[in-house]
């Protein structure tokens, strides 16, 4: 098999692996058997997390990863540093549970910064704490980062993510702002009946403050398998609903491995002058699995394929047990080629994975 090119340097100075019996061609990269090169890293710091989102976690939280099982700073960096000097990977995304939860992240991320080539790096956060992190997060070299906030409104906030905590977020969020965290995106989920009326609100109040809202559609990783696909909101209806109140045309831009599918908001400019944006991920509906370039590590240090994979591949024991970085590589690649072509969430037999968003890192 032939791995398509899809425009990806090649990775200077890192051994390519020989071709094995799976036929796995010699690529130093994390190609799959689909032609697909994954260059985008999500690494999940810790499964725990101090809101209780309705379509996250259960009200009573979970049974935490034990610390002897989640990999230390210096394990993470590691496997961070292997992804982009052995990998080709450029972009890393830290994420959880809550990452701000994790005390070693600017440690982390200023260990990444020093990386050659130095990789894109965010966060994905709930914001809550970064009044006092965002600081330290852009010294360290953080790039910028996306918080999760699904409506202005006190009483709903409460109910979705069961704390009492919207101040603190929009807080944080102005903190990013201050500290040049930016562009800030803002990840808001729908759901009937709680928030799916407020879209057009949060776009407006995200176009005031020069923040990118992206609306994700609710996926079937809630730890209470409760996910109906008739009751989740689709990227048509909140299109439907942002056209109440504003004009929206499809962004010219490359959209590559994105997820957001993006629309210019016409008569709105971004802070860096740019046409504004807002972006709408319908992993259900219109799944991009196709055009995936995201590998994931988990707390643990489990590589995962694709958010919905049912198998994971053991980094920790190499970690553990000696392994060199060209073994490590070598393990993460055969991982990445065994990567199915989608996530299966429209087959009859499709499986909800064990692991909830939470513990596989978002
Ligand atoms: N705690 C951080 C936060 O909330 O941003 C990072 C982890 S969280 C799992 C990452 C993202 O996943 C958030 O934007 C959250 O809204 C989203 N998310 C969680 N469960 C989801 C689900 N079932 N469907 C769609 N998105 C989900
Ligand atoms: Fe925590 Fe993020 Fe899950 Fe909400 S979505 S419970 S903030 S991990």
């Amino acid at each position: 098999m032939t791995v398509l090119d899809l425009g990806v340097p090649a990775v200077p100075g890192a051994a390519a692996t020989t071709t094995d019996t799976s036929g796995r061609p010699a690529d130093a990269r994390l190609v799959d058997s689909w032609g697909r090169v994954a260059t985008d890293l999500r690494v999940s710091l810790t499964d725990r997390c101090n809101l209780r989102c309705t379509y996250c976690m259960p009200a009573e939280g979970l049974e935490w990863m034990p610390s002897e099982q989640a990999l230390t700073d210096d394990e993470v960096v590691r496997l961070v540093r292997i992804a982009v000097e052995r990998l080709g990977v450029a972009e890393i995304r830290f994420t959880g549970g809550e990452p701000l939860l994790r005390k070693g992240l600017e440690d982390i991320v200023a260990a990444t910064a020093v990386l050659a080539p130095r990789p894109e790096m965010s966060v994905t956060t709930n914001a809550l704490g970064l009044t006092r992190r965002a600081a330290g997060l852009a010294a360290a070299g953080l790039d910028r980062v996306n918080v999760s906030l699904d409506t202005l409104r006190r009483d709903r906030f409460t109910e979705i993510t069961r704390r009492d905590r919207l101040d603190d977020v929009l807080a944080g969020l102005r903190a990013a702002r201050e500290h040049g965290l930016d562009p800030i995106k803002v990840n808001t989920v729908l759901m009937p009946g709680l928030n799916d009326d407020e879209a057009p609100d949060l776009l407006a109040w995200a176009l005031d403050e020069g923040y990118e809202l992206r609306i994700i559609e609710q996926m079937p990783l809630d730890a209470g398998h409760s996910w109906q696909r008739d009751r989740m909101i689709t990227a048509e209806q909140v299109l439907a609903s942002l056209r109440t109140r504003f004009t929206l045309t499809d962004d010219p831009a490359e959209r590559g491995g994105a997820p957001a599918e993006r629309f210019l908001v016409d008569g709105w400019t971004a802070p860096d002058g740019s046409p504004a944006k807002v972006g709408v991920i319908a992993s259900v509906t219109r799944p991009f699995c196709g055009t995936c370039d995201r590998t994931r590590l988990t707390a643990d240090g489990q590589v995962r394929t694709c958010l919905f994979s049912q198998t994971e591949n053991d980094l920790r024991s190499f970690l553990r047990g000696g392994g060199t970085d060209d073994e490590i590589a070598d393990a993460w690649r055969v991982a990445m080629w065994g990567k199915k072509a989608g996530h299966g969430i429209d087959d009859p037999g499709f499986l909800q994975p064990d692991r909830p968003m939470s513990a596989i890192g978002g």
